[in-house]
C-alpha cells in the first residue's frame, strides 16, 4: 500500500453522531435505556442485545470489543443496549436462555463450536430470526456453529471450525457480479493485518447508501476464502484479498447483507480488534448496520470524518479503549530503536 496514510484523530465525531436526527414517527421501544446519555430519546430507541462470552482464541478478545461495540451503538441515540455474556463451559449452557424475541436487533459477537447451544436455545434464535428480528454478525462470529444449517444460511458465508466445501461454495464478486467456487478446500484465510480498500458493490443499499464508492479502512483482517450456502445473499461491499499479502487474488465479500425468512441479517467480517472497530467505517457501517437490521431503514448521517479512498480515518477515543493503544498503534507502527 504505496499511498500515503493521513490519520484523522477524530476524537470530536462523538459531535456528529450525537447530532444525528431522530424522526418523529419511530415506534415506541424498550425503555429500558442501559447505558444511553440522551434520556429524550429512549422512547424512540431500538432494543439492542449483544451476545458474547466465547471465541476460537485468545486473539479475539470480547472483553475488550463488547465495551467498544456498546459504545459505537448506544452514542447514536437511536438504540438501548444490553449485554449478555454466554457461559463457555457447555455444562453451564441450561441456564443460560436469553429472550431474544421483543429486541429489534440481537449483536454477536461470539464464536462458539456447533455443540455449545442447547437444542432449544438454538430453535428459540432461529424462530426470534424467522419471525422477523434483526441480527448482526461481526467479524469471527462468521465462525461460529460451523454445522449448525439455519445459522449459516442466516450469515451467508463463514470460515474456520472446519469449514469446508460441504459447507458451500466460495463466494466472490468477479466482473462485478457475484460468483461462486465449489472447488474443495478449506474455508477461511486473512493475511497480515493492514489498512485496505473496501469498494461499494450496491451503492442503493440503505446501509452503504452515501458513502465514498471506495475508503480506506484501518488494520485489519481481510477475510478471504469464506464458504456458505449464499441464499438470499447480497453483497454490499468487498475488498480485494493480494497474493502478496497471503492473499486469494479475489474480491472477496465484507459487508453482507441476508434475508432469513422476515429476518433481516447484517453481516461485516470487519472488526478483529478494538483498533480495527475504531476506523470510522466500521463504526459508521455498524451503526447504520444495525439500525437497518432492526427497522429496515437508516436514518443516520455519513459522518464528516469519513475514510476516503486515500486516507483511513480513525476514533482515538474508541482506539483507547485498548489498554494496549498507549503503547501506539502496534501493527502500524515501524520497530522502535
Ligand atoms: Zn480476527
Amino acid at each position: 500500500m504505496r499511498s500515503t496514510i493521513f490519520l484523522l484523530i477524530a476524537a470530536a465525531t462523538c459531535g456528529v453522531f450525537a447530532s444525528s436526527s431522530i424522526p418523529a414517527n419511530r415506534q415506541s421501544l424498550n425503555p429500558q435505556s442501559s447505558i444511553s446519555n440522551q434520556p429524550s430519546a429512549i422512547s424512540h430507541q431500538r432494543s439492542v442485545l449483544i451476545v458474547d462470552g466465547e471465541s476460537a482464541g485468545p486473539y479475539h478478545r470480547w472483553q475488550l470489543t463488547t465495551p467498544v461495540l456498546k459504545t459505537i451503538l448506544a452514542e447514536t441515540g437511536l438504540f438501548s443496549v444490553e449485554v449478555v455474556t454466554a457461559p463457555a463451559a457447555a455444562g453451564e449452557l441450561a441456564g443460560f436462555n436469553p429472550t431474544f424475541t421483543g429486541h429489534g436487533a440481537v449483536v454477536l459477537n461470539y464464536d462458539a463450536p456447533d455443540d455449545r447451544w442447547p437444542a432449544a436455545l438454538k430453535a428459540a434464535f432461529e424462530t426470534y430470526v424467522r419471525d422477523g428480528g434483526g441480527l448482526v454478525i461481526v467479524h469471527a462470529a462468521d465462525n461460529a456453529f460451523a454445522g449448525w444449517r439455519a445459522y449459516n444460511e442466516m450469515i451467508g458465508v463463514g470460515g474456520w471450525r472446519n469449514r469446508n466445501e460441504n459447507a458451500g461454495p466460495h463466494w466472490f464478486v468477479k466482473d462485478g457480479a457475484l460468483t461462486s467456487d465449489p472447488s474443495p478446500g478449506p474455508a477461511g484465510s486473512h493475511g497480515t493485518r493492514l489498512p485496505f480498500a473496501v469498494t461499494v458493490r450496491d451503492p442503493n443499499h440503505p446501509i452503504v447508501k452515501g458513502l465514498p464508492t471506495t475508503w480506506m479502512h484501518q488494520g485489519d483482517e481481510l477475510y478471504a476464502s469464506l464458504r456458505g450456502p449464499g441464499r438470499n445473499m447480497t453483497v454490499l461491499a468487498t475488498a480485494h484479498s493480494d497474493p502478496a499479502n497471503h492473499g486469494t487474488g479475489r474480491d472477496e465479500p465484507q459487508l453482507i447483507v441476508v434475508q432469513y425468512g422476515r429476518g433481516r441479517i447484517f453481516h461485516t467480517t470487519l472488526g478483529h480488534d478494538v483498533n480495527a472497530m475504531s476506523s470510522v467505517d466500521f463504526v459508521t457501517t455498524l451503526q447504520r448496520g444495525v439500525e437497518w437490521a432492526a427497522t429496515g431503514a437508516v436514518t443516520q448521517k455519513v459522518p464528516v470524518s469519513f475514510p476516503t479512498a486515500t486516507t483511513v480515518s480513525y476514533r482515538a477515543d474508541l482506539a483507547a479503549m485498548d489498554p494496549a493503544f498507549k503503547n501506539g498503534l502496534n501493527p502500524l507502527d515501524p520497530p522502535r530503536k
